[in-house]
Order: structure tokens, then C-alpha cells, then sequence
């Protein structure tokens, strides 16, 4: 089977000259849970870009779900984005005027491909990730009348629906206090367990490190820091 990310050789930088990320090799198996770590600004929502493909490298190569993204069209990254890529933010990114359940089918509305994955009436399964995420009770209130607890979780349902074979994190848990951090870990975790998508997490808490098949420190990974 091929591994859901490949990088190797990869260099990467933005508009302006100066190179973000020099990685040799970053690979991740189907089906593992990495974490990955650092400070901030090292470049870590740098790599999430790269491997949701929204970003290209300038040299070296990166796959991602088995397409070579380096001669994958715009639009065919943006479909396998939509259609196979759950992404949860560090701020949620939630319409604050829509309720529980409408963020939770959005990405549906964005990528018709994605609602035609799911076999089940769309309302169906957003209950069901809703009761796993421990949302049921708050389903009809909008994002902006919830708790910032729950608002992540309704992110990550909104990540999980159409079960994407791979969910990117980036530091879900940095506005969230112990109690909501371990909560939404535990209920992140606990739908990888059940459902086996490739989950990359990245924080700058190296606490949550050993919930996870794997830690990589991305400064350790990166010539760039060195
Ligand atoms: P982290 O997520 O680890 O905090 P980032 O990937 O956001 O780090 O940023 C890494 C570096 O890239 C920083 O120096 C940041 O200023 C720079 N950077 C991030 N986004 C952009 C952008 N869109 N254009 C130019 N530079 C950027
Ligand atoms: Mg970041």
C-alpha cells in the first residue's frame, strides 16, 4: 500500500526568496496518527498546507493519498481536498450565524463529491458524529451561542463527515483549556480508532505527544532551523 504522505526531498518557500521548510524525508503510513511538533513559526501550518495541497513545493516531491502533487492540476488537488481531506483549524473557522448541524454538513454544500460518499441521508450521519462528539444537546444552536469546547468539536465533525481517509489538525487544541483539550482529544481519537484515517496533528504542547503512534519535532526534521 502506498503511504498516505510522502515527502522527500522537499524545499519550499513563499513569495519571498528565503526558504520555510528543507525536509529530507517526511513519510506517514495509512492509517497512522502522527504528531508533529515545534515552536511557533516553524513552519508547521506551512507543512498542513503543503500536504492539503494548497500550497506546492518548489523542488522535491510530495504525495499525498498516492497522487503526485507536484502533476496534479489545481482542480484535481481541490477535489481530493474537498473530497478526501477532513482539515481542523486552531480557530475553528465556523459561520457564527449558522447552527450545529449546518457546520457540520457544510463541507457537503462546498464538494458535491463528498455528499455523494455518503450513503446514509447527510442529517443521519451528522447525528451520528454529533452523538460521538458529544454535540447532540447543542445540534440547533448557532456556532456563536456555543462554548468554545463545543465549537472545536463541531469542527472536527464538520473534518470527520464523509469519512475523509485524512484529517489534518493543526493546533485544534490552543484556545482550549486542560479539561476541553483532553475532551476533544479523547473524542478525536476515539473516532481514529473506529474509522483508521491518516491523522496528522500538529501542536506546540509536546504533552500530547504520547497519545499517538508517533512524534516528529518538525526543527529536528527541517534543515532550515539547523
Ligand atoms: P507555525 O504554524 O509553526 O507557527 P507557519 O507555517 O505559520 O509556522 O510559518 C512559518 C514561517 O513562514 C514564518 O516565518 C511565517 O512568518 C512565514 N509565513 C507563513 N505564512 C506565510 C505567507 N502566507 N506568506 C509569507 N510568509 C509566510
Ligand atoms: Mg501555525
Amino acid at each position: 500500500m502506498k503511504p498516505a504522505i510522502n515527502i522527500q526531498n522537499l524545499s519550499f518557500h513563499y513569495e519571498e526568496a528565503h526558504p520555510i521548510l528543507e525536509l529530507d524525508t517526511f513519510e506517514v503510513k495509512m492509517g497512522e496518527k502522527v504528531f508533529v511538533y515545534g515552536p511557533s513559526g516553524c513552519g508547521k501550518s506551512t507543512l498542513l498546507g503543503l500536504i492539503a495541497g494548497i500550497f506546492l513545493p518548489q523542488q522535491g516531491t510530495l504525495e499525498v493519498l498516492g497522487l503526485d502533487f507536484g502533476s496534479t492540476s489545481k482542480g484535481k488537488r481541490d477535489e481530493i481536498r474537498g473530497k478526501e481531506i477532513g482539515y481542523i483549524f486552531q480557530t475553528f473557522n465556523l459561520i457564527p450565524y449558522l447552527n450545529c448541524l449546518e457546520n457540520i454538513l457544510l463541507p457537503c454544500i462546498i464538494t458535491p463529491q463528498k455528499k455523494d460518499k455518503i450513503t446514509k441521508p447527510l442529517e443521519q450521519e451528522a447525528a451520528l458524529l454529533a452523538d460521538h462528539l458529544n454535540l447532540t444537546d447543542v445540534m440547533h444552536k448557532k456556532a456563536r451561542q456555543l462554548s468554545v469546547g463545543q465549537q472545536q468539536r463541531v469542527a472536527a465533525a464538520r473534518a470527520l463527515i464523509g469519512s475523509p481517509q485524512l484529517v489534518i489538525a493543526d493546533e485544534p487544541t490552543s484556545s482550549l483549556d486542560g479539561k476541553n483539550t483532553n475532551e476533544f482529544l479523547q473524542l478525536l481519537l476515539r473516532e481514529w480508532e473506529e474509522k483508521k484515517f491518516t491523522l496528522v496533528f500538529v501542536s506546540h504542547d509536546e504533552r500530547l505527544a504520547e497519545e499517538f503512534n508517533r512524534s516528529v519535532s518538525l526543527p529536528e526534521m527541517n534543515r532550515i532551523r539547523k
